[in-house]
C-alpha cells in the first residue's frame, strides 16, 4: 500500500472577494473543486462535489473503487440540480473536480471535469495529466491558436464542462503509481497566474510538500492572485521506506 504524504493550501487571491474553491485533503481521496455561480451557489456546489467523495476515503482494492467514484460523481451532481430546483433566483451554479482517490495497491483512479489540473512529477519530469475543459483549450486543439496564446485568450475563462445538475461527461483515467510519484491538484487560479515552467520547477525542487503547497500558493499571489487558488499536493513514499 503507498503510504502517502500530503499538504494543502488555498487562498481567496488578490482580487475575489470570497473563495469558492474547495478540497479534500484525506488519507486515500484527494480533490479539488472550483465552484462558480452566484448567492454563493459556487461555493456550495464546490463543497457539494468534494463532500460526496470523503465517504470514498477507505483502504480499497482498485476495482472497488471506479464504481463508488462514479457514484459519488454522480451524488453529487444530483445534489447540486436539487440545491438549484429549491432556489431558482442561483440561476445556474457549477463546480469544476479534479479528484484522485488512491488504492491499496499501487493505483490511483483520476476524475475530472473542468478545468481544475491534475500534474504529476515523476523522474523529475512534470506531466499535466488533465486536459481542461474550456472553449480556448478547445481552439488549441483545433489548431485554432497557441497555448500561448490560450493564457492570454480574453474567454480563457469560459468552462465548456462542470458538475451543474445536468448529464455532463466526466474523464477518468487508471494511474499506475509509482514510488516517489508526486501529484499536484489545484484551481485554475495557480496556472492563470504561474506558467507551467514555475510551477514545474516548484515542484520538481521543493521536497516538503507543505512548503511546496506554500509556494505554489506564494507564486499565484506574486503573479497577481487573479483568482481562488487551491493546492492539494501529494506524495508517494519512496519503496525504502
Ligand atoms: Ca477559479
Amino acid at each position: 500500500m503507498p503510504r502517502l504524504t500530503s499538504a494543502a493550501a488555498t487562498h481567496p487571491g488578490l482580487v475575489r472577494a470570497a473563495n469558492e474553491d474547495a478540497f479534500h485533503e484525506g488519507t486515500y481521496v484527494l480533490a479539488v473543486a472550483d465552484g462558480v455561480g452566484g448567492l454563493s451557489a459556487g461555493d456550495r456546489a464546490s463543497r457539494l462535489a468534494v463532500g460526496a467523495l470523503t465517504a470514498l476515503d477507505e483502504p480499497r482494492p482498485y476495482e472497488q473503487i471506479e464504481p463508488l467514484l462514479r457514484a459519488a460523481v454522480e451524488t453529487a451532481n444530483q445534489q447540486i440540480a436539487e440545491q438549484l430546483n429549491a432556489d431558482p433566483a442561483i440561476g445556474s451554479a457549477g463546480t469544476t473536480l479534479t479528484a484522485l482517490v488512491f488504492s491499496d495497491d499501487h493505483r490511483a483512479l483520476l476524475a475530472h471535469v473542468g478545468d481544475s489540473r491534475c500534474y504529476r512529477l515523476r523522474a523529475g519530469q512534470v506531466d499535466q495529466l488533465t486536459t481542461d475543459d474550456t472553449f480556448v483549450q478547445m481552439l488549441v486543439e483545433l489548431g485554432a491558436i497557441s497555448a500561448e496564446q490560450a493564457h492570454d485568450h480574453p474567454q480563457r475563462s469560459i468552462v465548456t464542462r462542470v458538475l451543474r445538475g445536468e448529464p455532463v461527461e466526466v474523464y477518468y483515467a487508471e494511474l499506475l503509481t509509482e514510488p516517489s510519484d508526486r501529484y499536484l491538484l489545484c484551481s485554475d487560479g495557480l496556472p492563470a497566474a504561474a506558467a507551467d515552467d514555475r510551477i514545474a520547477a516548484i515542484l520538481t525542487a521543493e521536497p516538503d510538500a507543505t512548503r511546496c503547497a506554500d509556494q505554489l500558493i506564494e507564486a499565484a499571489l506574486a503573479g497577481g492572485g487573479p483568482d481562488n487558488v487551491t493546492v492539494v499536493v501529494v506524495d508517494c513514499a519512496p519503496l525504502s521506506d
